[in-house]
C-alpha cells in the first residue's frame, strides 16, 4: 500500500512536510510494509495537510482520505494499514466534491510524486510523445489537436488547433514554444498546482507541440514567487533530459528539443504576451501593438507559439486518446473541461477540474458546498481583474467562454472568487481598480491615468462621499479606457465596474445617498 501526502504549496503551507517526515519515520519504524510518498495537489485545500492511504494503482477516488492531518496522527494512520480506516480524520472520497470532477489536466494530481521520472512513466507519461514522434507526422498532431476543440485556457480561449497550423505555416527556421505560467490573477492558483503536481505533463505537451510546429526551442516563463512550481520544473526538466525526452535525439528521433526556465519578477502584464517575450529578451516587460501576432513575428522576430500551463497540459491525453475523444467532452463551442481554482467564501476552498458546461451553481452550491457560516451568496467574480461579478439569479449559467461573456464577465483563466452577504460590491470594483492601477505598465495614457482616476472616483464612493456627478463619471471613463487602452489589462480594467454597476447598482446609489 502506499501512503500518499500532498506536498503541494496549499498542503505545504497548513505543515504537510512534517507530516511525511513523521510518516516516513512510523513507516520504517513498522519495518518498512508500505511507501510513503509526497504527491501533487489532490483538491480540497481548504482540508490540509491531506493523506491518502492508496492500493499502489489506484487513483484519489479510490483511496482512504485523511483530512487535517498532524504529525501525531502517523502512528494511527500506519496502525490502520490493514485495518479499519482512522474515522476521526476520515475526509470521504465520494462527496460531492470528489465524485462530481472530471479530471483529466488533473488526473496525475495528488497520484504521483511529481519529483519521480519514474512515476510519470508509471502512468504513462510520455507514451503520447513518443507516440506523436513514431507513428505521427507534424500535420497529423495538427489534426488531432484542431479535431479536439481545445481553446486556449488562459482566458482568451482562442482555438488552440488554428493556433498551432499558422505558427506551422510560416516558413521553416528558427521557432519558438512558450508555455506561459505567469499566473497573476488574485486568487488564482491553477497552474501553480499544475506545475507542482505534474511538471512532466507540461513538458510533454510543449514537446509535442515543438514537434507540431517545427520547434526546437522553447521557454517556460514561470513567476518566480512560484519557487516550488520552478524547482520542481527544474527537477522535470533536469530528469527528462537525462532519459532521452528532452535534448537532442528525443526518444531516440532525429526530433531535438530544449526547455529554458525564465522567471517574471511579479509584473501581472507580463502575462500579456508581447510584454511576456519582451521580458524573455531582456527588455522592458510592456505590450506591443498586435499586429504582428507572435505567430508570425514573435521572440526576436521568429514565429512564436504561446500557450498556458493548462493548455500543454491537455495535450498529452488528446495525442494519446485522439481528439474526437477531447470533444466528445464539454459543450458544442467549449471542449474538454476546465480546471479552477475556488477561493473566498465558500466552504470547500481548492482546485476542481469538470467539464466545460457545468452550471455555476453546481461548483459553488454543490462541489463548492456553499457558502460557510449560514450566511447568504451574493457573488461570484469570474475572469480574474479582467472578469466580472455574477449575481444569485445568474448562477444557473452553464460555465463557458461563451456563455460568461453574455453576462459581462469571462471564463479567465480559471479564479472564482466567492462573495457572501457581508461583501460591499463597491469595495470589490475598488479592489480589483486599485490592482489594476498598480499593475499598469503605464505605456499608454488610457490605462496609466484612466486607472487612477477611476479608482480614486471609487475610492470617494466607496467612503460615503461621492456624487452621482462621480458615477456618471466613472461610467464614462470605464468606456474610454475600455476603447482606448492598448492591452487586454485596459481594455479589461472597467469590467468589475461595470458589471457590479450592472447587477448591483443599488449598492452604489446607497453609497451616494450616505450609506
Ligand atoms: Fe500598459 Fe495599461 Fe497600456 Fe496595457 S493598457 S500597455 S498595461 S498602460
Amino acid at each position: 500500500r502506499e501512503v500518499r501526502v500532498c506536498v503541494a504549496a496549499s498542503c505545504q503551507s497548513s505543515g504537510s512536510l512534517p507530516v511525511l517526515e513523521a510518516l516516513t519515520q512510523a513507516c520504517g519504524d513498522g519495518g518498512g510494509a508500505c511507501r510513503v510518498k509526497g504527491v501533487g495537489c489532490m483538491g480540497l485545500c481548504s482540508a490540509g495537510p491531506l493523506v491518502a492511504v492508496a492500493d499502489k494503482d489506484c487513483g484519489l477516488a479510490d483511496s482512504v482520505l485523511y483530512r487535517d492531518v498532524t504529525p501525531d496522527d502517523a502512528s494511527d494512520i500506519m496502525g490502520s494499514l490493514c485495518g479499519a480506516p482512522v474515522e476521526r480524520l476520515r475526509c470521504p472520497t465520494d462527496q460531492p466534491f470528489f465524485a462530481r470532477q472530471q479530471k483529466v489536466v488533473l488526473e496525475n494530481s495528488g497520484v504521483i510524486d511529481p519529483d519521480s521520472f519514474k512515476g510519470y512513466v508509471a502512468v504513462g507519461g510520455y507514451a503520447a510523445l513518443v507516440q506523436a514522434l513514431s507513428e505521427m507526422t507534424p500535420a497529423d498532431v495538427l489534426r488531432e489537436v484542431t479535431a479536439s476543440g481545445l481553446r486556449g485556457r488562459g482566458g482568451g480561449g482562442y482555438p488552440t488547433g488554428l493556433k498551432w497550423s499558422t505558427v506551422a505555416k510560416m516558413p521553416a527556421g528558427q521557432k519558438y514554444v512558450i508555455c506561459n505560467a505567469d499566473e497573476g490573477d488574485p486568487g488564482a492558483f491553477m497552474d501553480r498546482a499544475v506545475l507542482e503536481s505534474d511538471p512532466h505533463r507540461v513538458l510533454e505537451g510543449m514537446a509535442i507541440a515543438a514537434y507540431a510546429i517545427g520547434a526546437n526551442k522553447a521557454y517556460v516563463y514561470v513567476r518566480a514567487e512560484y519557487p516550488l512550481a520552478v524547482e520542481r520544473l527544474q527537477t522535470a526538466i533536469r530528469k527528462a533530459k537525462r532519459a532521452g525526452f528532452l535534448g537532442s535525439k528525443v526518444a531516440d528521433t532525429q526530433f531535438s528539443f530544449e526547455v529554458e526556465i525564465r522567471l517574471g519578477a511579479g509584473a501581472f502584464v507580463c502575462g500579456e504576451e508581447t510584454a511576456l517575450m519582451a521580458s524573455i529578451e531582456g527588455l522592458r516587460g510592456q505590450p506591443r501593438p498586435r499586429p504582428p501576432y507572435p505567430a508570425e513575428s514573435g521572440l526576436w522576430g521568429c514565429p512564436t507559439l504561446i500557450n498556458n500551463v493548462e493548455s500543454f497540459a491537455n495535450i498529452a491525453p488528446i495525442i494519446r486518446n485522439g481528439g474526437d475523444w477531447f470533444a466528445g467532452i464539454g459543450t458544442e463551442k467549449s471542449k474538454g473541461t476546465k480546471v479552477f481554482a475556488l477561493a473566498g467564501k465558500i466552504q470547500n476552498t481548492g482546485l476542481i477540474e469538470v467539464p466545460m458546461g457545468t452550471s455555476l451553481r453546481d461548483i459553488i452550491e454543490v462541489i463548492g458546498g456553499g457558502i460557510p457560516d449560514g450566511k447568504a451568496f451574493k457573488a461570484v467574480q469570474t475572469g480574474g481583474p479582467s472578469g466580472g461579478c455574477i449575481p444569485e439569479q445568474h448562477l444557473d449559467i452553464a460555465v463557458d467562454y461563451d456563455s460568461l461573456k453574455t453576462l459581462g464577465t469571462m471564463m479567465g483563466s480559471g479564479g472564482m472568487i466567492v462573495m457572501d452577504e457581508t461583501s460591499c460590491m463597491v469595495d470589490v470594483a475598488r479592489y480589483f481598480m486599485e490592482f489594476c492601477m498598480t499593475e499598469s505598465c503605464g505605456k499608454c495614457i488610457p490605462c496609466r491615468a484612466g486607472t487612477q482616476q477611476m479608482h480614486g472616483l471609487l475610492d470617494k464612493i466607496a467612503k460615503g462621499q461621492g456624487a452621482h456627478a462621480d458615477l456618471a463619471l466613472l461610467e464614462e471613463l470605464c468606456e474610454v479606457v475600455q476603447a482606448t487602452s492598448l492591452c487586454g489589462l485596459g481594455q479589461t480594467a472597467p469590467n468589475p465596474v461595470l458589471s457590479t454597476l450592472r447587477y448591483f447598482r443599488d449598492e452604489y446609489e446607497e453609497k451616494l445617498a450616505g450609506g
